[in-house]
């Protein structure tokens, strides 16, 4: 595996491999088994794999985690080369954003709901970046994971407003065996609280069977979701949302009914326990 710092040196790698397929994968780091899904996918479908680990000061907002957010490069070059990659990206903060840099890209609408709404220069940060890696990577394919449903969705936007040409590909959330979902922030989580977050994917989960048992009436099945979370003491609610898969649209109640499209819906739900916040979702069609 070749590990690349700088952009004009992934641009020559890249560019004298023309004619193969890349894939690309772009990633914060602390890498786990859900980054890892998303590699492997990159690898079945790519001649090809650039993965890029870049925690992107651009997405965090002043009181965020950016300084501690977890890293362990080592351990992530180990799993990466294990894999197969063939490329990985490290960048510096001062190689993505050298001095004077100003330039955002923001995918309207679409950057305000949901996690928007306690994060609103979270997506510009995440697009920013996501679409000057794409332009140093120029890869046809890139992986995303439906976690961050949210951040696929616009993405897939960019791409199709931007007339980028990648295809922009969203995988499925990979669980730990209790079905908490993976993420890099489950780090900070202290015992008990590990414990009280398993609340979240059980709350969804048992909205997912009410719906396949016939409920479709968005708010009530919010209310079953919110009931749940609310077990436990540990547990605070951002939200909990359930919109349009594509539009990220919240239903409208008209004509006293709020029932969901059964083929294109994100059931969506943030919650903090301290000060680490956890998101989860399941989706009712395809990214
Ligand atoms: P991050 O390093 O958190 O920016 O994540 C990099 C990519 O991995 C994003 O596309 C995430 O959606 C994806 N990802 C993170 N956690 C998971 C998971 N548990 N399952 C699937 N994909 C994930």
């Amino acid at each position: 595996m070749k590990i690349i710092k700088t952009i004009a040196a992934v641009k020559k790698e890249t560019r004298k491999l023309k004619g193969k397929t890349f894939g690309f994968v772009p990633t914060m780091g602390c890498l786990h088994q859900g980054h890892l899904s998303l590699m492997e996918q990159s690898l079945r479908e790519n001649d090809v794999t650039v993965v890029s680990i870049f925690v992107n000061p651009t997405q965090f907002a002043p009181n965020e985690d950016l300084d501690s957010y977890p890293r362990d490069l080592k351990k992530d070059e180990k799993s990466l080369k294990e894999l197969g990659v063939d490329i990985l990206f490290f960048p510096d903060v001062k190689e993505i954003y050298p001095g004077g840099y100003s330039t955002y890209v923001q995918v309207e609408e679409l950057y305000k709901v949901l996690c928007g709404k306690s994060r609103p220069t979270h997506f510009r940060g995440v697009t920013t970046v996501v679409l000057k890696l794409f332009n140093i990577v120029a890869p046809d394919n890139a992986y995303f994971g439906s976690k961050d449903a949210q951040q696929a969705v616009i993405i897939k936007k960019m791409a199709l407003d931007l007339n980028l040409d990648v295809t922009i590909k969203a995988l499925p959330i990979v669980r730990d065996t209790d079905g908490l979902a993976l993420s890099s922030r489950n780090t900070y989580l202290s015992g008990p609280q590990r414990e009280a977050a398993l609340c979240l994917p059980k709350a969804l989960r048992k909205a997912e069977e009410l719906i396949a048992a016939g409920l479709e009436d968005a708010a009530q099945i919010k209310t079953e979701i919110v009931k749940e979370l609310q077990q436990s003491k540990l547990v605070e609610i951002d939200y909990v949302e359930i919109v349009s898969l594509n539009s990220l649209k919240t239903y409208e109640r008209s004509e006293g009914t709020m029932d969901i499209d059964v083929n294109n819906t994100l059931v969506a739900a943030a919650v903090k326990l301290g000060k680490t916040r956890l998101i989860d979702n399941f989706i009712l069609g395809e990214i």
